[in-house]
């Protein structure tokens, strides 16, 4: 019998199979006594089970696929990382002698003594990196338990791709699941900002995520069919229902495949207005694949990548190394952000002492911090503007709320570039700094912003979490996070128009540029610069060359009249299908 199951679409696309369930976090841990005798060979079968974990994960790391955000491998770094952290590893070893007691108990116990610690913390990053410790705990424990394959066998050449059932997938199974072939993902935990939704969709694999109990429902080797566009599953379909979504899954594909066509037309509406398309970035490896995927340039590159999951601050050589590689594998113009740290996004280098803050996204964070540490701001600013002397960069200012602190900022660029120039390093002659909108006060003081930025770029995620009062790491109030919320729209629109006014140029680097249902509103609301994740460009130019930005101006004037959300969103829909 059929049987619908609704959870959160993360990855789009339908995707259909039979069910492979995956055993996930929830192993049968042995406990039992050693003989004295033993207790030695016991420490050496736990150190040759985390070597392997070891030299499994740099084997998958080693194998992510051109294209994938950054943040993957730096998510696998931090697993390597922790294996080899002594609270998790010496410990264990101590408590193998200590208590004579096998390894699998001993990893059991130490494991549930950091979670307890991880979950008593305040702060959302750190809070969540029990996960982290679960995780890697979990691939010890089924090497010790003969079980390592969590991820199944190799599938022969003939077998269809499964529909994989699983209570949460780390980015390491994901990675080795979709080189066997995978038709979509299906998990009970997570939503669509886990690195299970991030990764599926870069590899253009259909997912659902939070399915409560969907290891229990879904049957192993029933057929399913997934639709990660509306988040439901099907199990068992009827004979019609499975035709209608075979006929869906073969017009998706041709039309992917149709877009790729379009990778080098410029973006041109029908009316003739050219807007440019640039890529979201991580890592200066990402760069590479971001022109192959359609991007003109690189509208954000975070920089904070380069200094987390590590024990030490990156220094100018090597920033300026990985700077100047991205302006070799960039064609188009590069904006480079400085260094976005605080909120949930913590270094590990212990530069920040203190206590933690009860609201860090509202605490030091950002050019708040920059400010605050000038030594740490320069270095990035010197790094920056040598690589200045190898391309086009502009510099981006994060979380800029006043003029003031936009001036200050500007001041230690200047005199950073003085004093390379008086040392005898060539630095370009011109180096536009823009500012984030990404605070309301940003939003509101644009004009008087205008007078001194050379550019704008508008952080929707930061603007949304900001204005409606919501944490966006906060999975209780995350369901209130609406980027067509009236006063959002509004403050975008006062951005760009203080932007037309002063001949200042506005881009928009937030998530809500690449989502492909906002694009006609954007165009409307006068945006002609748009930074992404770098698989959502082609999608993206389809939409634009589909419209007419003349047309969509004036309807977007009318949802900006609008004050009830449903009229809003009637007029939205009405933008993408009329
Ligand atoms: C934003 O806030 O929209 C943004 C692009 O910055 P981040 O997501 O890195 O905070
Ligand atoms: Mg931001």
């Amino acid at each position: 019998m059929s049987l619908w199951l609704s959870g959160i679409g993360v990855s789009r696309g339908i995707g259909i199979g039979r069910v492979q369930r995956l055993h996930g976090g929830d192993l049968e841990i042995p406990e039992y006594a050693l003989e004295p005798a033993d207790v030695e060979h016991e420490v050496t079968r736990f150190v040759g089970a985390q070597r392997r974990a070891k030299d499994e994960l740099r084997q998958i790391r080693s194998q992510i696929p051109g294209g994938t955000p950054g943040e993957i491998a730096a998510f696998i770094d931090t697993h390597l990382l922790m294996l080899d952290d002594r609270s998790l590893t010496e410990a264990v070893v101590t408590l193998i002698r200590g208590t004579q007691c096998n390894a699998e108990s001993a990893l059991k116990k130490q494991r549930d003594a950091l979670t307890a610690v991880f979950e008593q913390m305040e702060d959302p990053y750190l809070r969540s990196r029990k996960d982290d410790v679960q995780h890697v705990s979990a691939r010890i424990l089924r090497i010790l338990l003969k079980q390592d394959k969590s991820v199944p066998a190799q599938r022969t050449e003939q077998s269809e791709p499964p529909v994989i059932v699983a209570d949460d997938l780390t980015p390491a199974d994901i990675i080795l699941l979709s080189q066997q072939g995978v038709a979509a993902f299906v998990t009970e935990y997570g939503g669509p900002l886990s690195h299970t939704a991030i990764l599926a969709r870069s590899f253009g694999i259909p997912a659902i995520a939070g399915l409560p109990g969907a290891r229990r429902l879904l049957r192993e080797g029933e057929q399913a069919v997934v639709d990660g566009d509306l988040g439901h599953a099907l199990a068992d379909p009827e004979p019609q229902a499975l035709h209608f979504f075979e006929a869906k899954r073969a017009r998706q594909r041709t039309d992917r495949a149709a877009l790729t066509q379009l990778r080098d037309k410029p973006a041109i509406s029908r009316d003739g207005v050219r807007i440019k398309l640039l890529a979201n970035i991580e890592m200066s490896e990402d760069a590479l694949h971001a022109a192959d995927l359609g991007a003109e340039g690189v509208g954000l590159y975070r920089t904070e990548f380069l200094y987390l999951n590590r024990q030490d601050l990156p220094g100018e050589e090597e920033q300026y190394q990985a700077y100047a590689r991205v302006v070799a594998a960039v064609k188009g113009p590069i904006t480079i952000r400085t260094l976005d740290l605080g909120a949930d996004k913590q270094v590990d280098s212990g530069s920040r002492q203190g206590p933690t803050p009860n609201n860090p996204a509202l605490g030091l964070r950002a050019i708040r911090l920059c400010l605050k540490e000038p030594e740490l701001f320069r270095t990035q600013a010197r790094a920056l503007l040598r690589a200045s002397a190898h391309g086009a960069i502009k510099i981006m200012l994060p979380m800029i709320s006043s003029v003031q602190e936009f001036r200050q900022a500007q001041q230690l660029i200047d005199a950073a570039a003085a004093q390379l120039r008086a040392e005898g390093h060539a630095v370009a002659d011109q180096i536009p700094v823009g500012a984030m909108i990404e605070v309301p006060a940003a939003a509101l003081a644009a004009p008087l912003l205008a007078r001194h930025a050379r550019f704008f770029s508008i952080g929707t995620n930061d603007l949304i979490q900001y204005t409606l009062a919501i944490d966006r790491v906060d999975e209780e109030v995350n369901y209130l996070y609406d980027p067509l919320h009236p006063a959002v729209l509004r403050l975008i629109r006062m951005a760009i128009e203080a932007g037309e006014r002063a001949g200042v140029p506005v881009a928009m680097c937030g998530e809500m540029a690449g989502d492909p249902r906002h694009t006609r509103l954007l165009l409307g609301l006068g945006l002609t610069e748009f930074s992404m994740h770098p698989a959502s460009v082609l999608e993206v130019k389809r939409i634009i060359m589909d419209s007419n930005v003349a047309e969509l101006r004036r309807r977007a004037q009318q949802v900006l009249a609008a004050d009830r959300m449903r009229d809003v969103q009637d007029l939205i829909a009405g933008f993408n299908h009329g």
